[in-house]
């Protein structure tokens, strides 16, 4: 009898391989089990980088237009399957089907825009003596590591710096969303030449392992903020390379002069997008006075016509919570302002299981000590946030540690600009939110991350200086 190999292998030197261990994913709308994958044992990840390691010094001296090339044929593999990857993302992460397709389209278009960037050779003395010139030099293997919201894109940010800038990698995702990310690994094994990239998939074992291999140059981390110092503190051990992704709690401010109705479904989606469950989503709302009321109850109104549901069926706008322990901690946070006596203007109750499912929540001006305002709460419930004066404001805002993102909303863009500028963030947007694009560094400040991803400060990243002093007889 011949066996047939399972769906949902790991991709290692091109080949894709199981492991001898695997465990079962878990459909967060319906709690069951839906398929199983490798669970990579300290061999499987030691194989993997044996592949990089081998693979470094082919495509690094591989001619950069040649990698483009790669990159380019890695987007149109996965965008000619993006109906596919989008159900299984659907099925692993519970984010609705059309936000499915936007962030399959998405990763294939970030591939392109990366794959179109420049590193330029910068010459910093030319005299009849000597030239000096700064290259960029790829670092060796790569670990990358991916947290669950959005499995896909947090795999493009990092296969496409890494590998334009000549670099092999070794992938991770998340052990809650590991099968769109393997199916990628399917369709690309005969598209990427063999150990240039790999990805293997693993329980929490695997992550700590990564982290502290040997054979590993440098770590690239998009995650909570308490697993990323763990990350630091195991990657100092050789000195490892490393860019990490963390989280926030991005502040938006809302000046006196905004159109309400216009402005109340894009602060709901900037908040509640992904369930909340963005690293840039808005998880505090300041609203000035003279507005507050007409826009909190805008925004409730609009709340109520959001339907919640299981991401596979028609209509439903907002999917589940990834995870159980996720489910767990947003749950304790409004059980917090529950026990605080704060307001709730919406939701706050339950929803009848199975599934991961918490109704859309708002909270009426808690105190700012609260934990629904001081933690990142990552699900779909957000504090309104009551000011009577801009500076005040803005100085609520940055009172955190975080500084990954935050938005200003305002009649004037002049005003609105002068208030951003005061605003300390690695991204602010001016009367919208959450867009990233390939072209531009995105990062944290403060214990929001280290280090930036995408445009040429990216790709930077990705690389150490050379200085060439080259002398002229
Ligand atoms: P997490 O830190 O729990 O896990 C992220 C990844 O790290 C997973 O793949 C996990 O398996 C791995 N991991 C866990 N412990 C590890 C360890 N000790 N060593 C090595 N790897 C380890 O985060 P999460 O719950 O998956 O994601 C949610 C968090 O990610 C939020 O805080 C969110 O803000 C943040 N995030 C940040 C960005 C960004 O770009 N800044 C983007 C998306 C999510």
């Amino acid at each position: 009898m011949t066996q047939t190999a399972p769906a949902y292998r790991m991709l290692i030197g091109g080949k894709l391989v199981d492991a001898a261990e695997r465990f079962e994913v878990i459909n967060p709308a319906t709690e069951q089990a839906i398929a199983s994958v490798p669970d990579a044992s300290e061999d499987d990840l030691d194989a993997a980088v044996l592949a990089a390691r081998q693979a470094f010094p082919g495509w690094s001296a591989t001619p950069i237009e040649e990698r483009r090339a790669v990159l380019a044929a890695i987007a149109d593999a996965i965008a000619a399957d993006a109906a596919n990857l989008a159900r299984l993302l659907t099925s692993e992460q519970g984010k609705p089907h059309a936000d499915a397709e936007s962030e399959v389209k998405g990763m294939s278009g970030y591939l392109k825009g990366i794959a179109a960037l420049e590193l330029p050779v910068e010459v910093v003395e030319e005299t009849d003596k000597r030239r000096i010139e700064v290259r960029r030099v790829p670092i060796g293997v790569v670990g990358s590591i991916a947290a669950w919201n959005f499995p896909l894109s947090l795999a493009a940010f990092k296969i496409g710096p890494c590998l334009l800038t000549g670099n092999t990698l070794v992938l991770k995702p998340s052990p809650f969303t590991p099968l769109a990310t393997l199916r990628v690994a399917e369709l690309i094994a005969d598209v990427v030449p063999a150990g240039v990239l790999n990805i293997i998939s693993g329980s929490d074992r695997l992550g700590p392992w990564l982290t502290s291999h040997p054979g590993i140059d440098k770590i690239s981390f998009t995650g909570s903020t308490a697993t990323g110092k763990r990350i630091m503190e195991s990657a100092s051990h050789s000195l490892k390379r490393i860019t990490l992704e963390l989280g926030g709690n991005d502040p938006a401010i809302v000046l006196p002069d905004v159109d309400v109705a216009e402005i109340a479904p894009k602060l709901f989606w900037s908040a509640f997008g992904n369930n909340g469950q963005i690293c840039v989503a808005t998880k505090r709302i300041y609203v000035h006075k003279d507005v507050y009321e007409p826009l909190r109850d805008a925004i409730v109104e609009y709340a109520k016509t959001v339907q919640v549901g299981d991401g596979s069926q028609q209509g439903t706008q907002l999917g589940p919570i990834n995870n159980r322990a996720q489910y767990d901690r947003v749950r304790a946070i409004i059980a917090d302002s529950k026990a605080q006596g704060h307001d709730i203007l919406t939701g706050g109750g339950d929803i009848e299981g199975p599934g991961f499912f918490i109704p859309v929540t708002i909270i009426d001006n808690p105190p700012e000590d609260s934990r629904i305002v001081r933690e990142e709460q990552f699900g779909p419930v957000v504090p309104l946030l009551r000011f009577d004066d801009v500076d005040d404001a803005i100085a609520r805002a940055n009172d955190t540690a975080y500084g990954l993102g935050a938005s200003v909303w305002g009649g004037d863009e002049d005003t609105a600009t002068a208030v951003a500028e005061r605003v300390s963030a690695g991204t602010v947007w001016v009367n919208e939110s959450r867009n990233l694009t390939p072209l531009a560094p995105f990062g944290g400040h403060r214990q929001s991350g280290i280090g930036v991803e995408g445009g040429r400060e990216g790709l930077m990243e990705y690389t150490l200086a050379k200085t060439y002093f080259l002398g002229k007889r």
